[in-house]
């Protein structure tokens, strides 16, 4: 048995990694330190860690989990539960924080969408659940509008339907027939020929379930019930993106009878279509309590904080002659976080923007930060706070090397 004297011997035999202020975690009584791990798998696996100046992208490991969520994976992890009790009371825990009838958490945004599409075309149905993608009859229909096609659908295609595009209201009234589904509304295309609120309002006069993809649209955190009081009957989030649970993790929430049939297609039950996207106990757990931490943490403050970061950057490459800095908010829906966009006259700066780039990957420490052919774009809500001294450091070093 490992002992919490032997625990407190082994990490400090263990050569030492990180910082001292390392956050406390309890795990069976023991405090373990998220900055005084024994093993370094970074070095161990031959990995670059880096500084994330770029934001929520599933490549890069998409945003770090709060000390509340991984105290909540590690409680979890040591303990045998119901797996279908567990998601039960997960999703009534959410459905109750975000107002609506019904939730389950899924295997990302993009599992959601294949569950709920599943979920529509099959009610509780038990025969079509175990067919699917395979259903006898014709070819179930899933309305989308022409502006609103993107990668994601594919999620929705693998419920085995055939997407049919539609241009205006009129035009989807008329593309409406005995075997729509559902229509899906993407929330943040640039364009949108059919606005939230017709578009509910079609799908509400003809029977078919509306579902709206908002899975990076937080903040802000109003945006999380808006679009169920608009009147969509199936929401989706990204639980690993802002919200800053699990990466794998994701919230499917909305109409109750198809949050039930949306359980029904999905793990653990065997023979679904949803099978392979297993969540696991620290995963309902872990998902669970970021949204709660997201929920009730001071939204105005970060705002502040991100703030100050895009200041520290943009002074520190204004100090290099030549060079302009702005803020920049985007428009959103998704990936509202302030950036700061920096550029140069390339005739006294002599680097291009992806040789910036490259350096910054390559420097120690690496950063990834974006941008296009003529700017770097830091976005800085997924960095720590000390970092962006840091980047702003690097930027103007890569600036000054390169006009001297
Ligand atoms: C990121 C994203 C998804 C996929 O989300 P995951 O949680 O990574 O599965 C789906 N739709 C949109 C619009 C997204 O931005």
């Amino acid at each position: 048995m490992l002992t919490r004297k032997k625990m407190l011997q082994l990490l400090a035999t263990a050569p030492f990694i990180g910082g001292l202020a390392g956050t406390q975690i309890v795990r069976n009584g023991t405090k373990l330190s998220r900055n005084n791990y024994r093993r370094n798998y970074i070095n161990e696996l031959g990995l670059r860690t880096f500084i994330n100046a770029r934001g929520t992208f599933t490549t890069l490991t998409g945003s770090l989990m709060e000390d509340e969520v991984v105290e909540a994976i590690n409680f979890m992890s040591d303990k045998y539960v119901s797996l279908p009790d567990l998601r039960d009371r997960t999703g009534e825990r959410i459905a109750e924080m975000l107002n609506c009838e019904a939730s389950v958490i899924t295997a990302g945004a993009a599992s959601a969408l294949t569950l709920g599409t599943a979920a529509c075309i099959t009610g509780d149905n038990q025969d079509m659940i175990r067919d699917l993608p395979n259903l006898d009859g014709p070819q179930r229909e899933v309305i989308m509008q022409s502006t609103h096609r993107f990668g994601y659908d594919h999620a929705v295609r693998n419920c085995g339907i055939k997407i049919v595009e539609v241009d205006s209201a009129s035009d989807m009234e008329a593309k409406i027939n005995d075997n729509t589904v559902m229509a899906l509304f993407f929330n943040a295309a640039r364009e949108h020929l059919i606005g939230r609120e017709e578009f509910v309002e079609i799908c509400r006069r003809n029977n078919i379930p509306s579902f709206n993809d908002a899975a990076a649209d937080v903040p802000p955190k109003e945006n999380l019930f808006k679009y169920i009081e608009q009147g969509f009957d199936l929401v989706t989030f990204s639980g690993g993106k802002a919200i800053r649970g699990p990466q794998s993790a994701g919230l499917l929430y909305g109409r109750k009878d198809l949050i039930e049939a949306a359980k029904m297609n999905h793990s653990p039950n065997g023979n679904t279509i949803g099978r392979g996207m297993k969540v696991n106990k620290e995963e309902y757990v872990g998902m669970m309590v970021a949204l709660e931490v997201y929920l009730t943490k001071d939204h105005d403050k970060e705002w502040q904080e991100w703030l100050r970061r895009v200041e520290v950057i943009r002074q520190q490459a204004l100090a290099v002659d030549g060079v302009e800095a702005e803020e920049v908010i985007p428009d959103g829906p998704s990936n509202v976080f302030p950036g700061c966009r920096i550029s140069w006259d390339e005739d006294r700066i002599k680097v291009s923007s992806s040789e910036v780039i490259q350096s910054l990957r390559n420097g120690h420490p690496s950063i990834e930060i974006g941008g296009g052919s003529d700017n770097v774009y830091a976005n800085v809500s997924m960095m720590k706070s000390e970092e962006a001294g840091i980047v702003g450091r690097r930027i103007r070093e890569e600036l000054e090397r390169a006009s001297a």
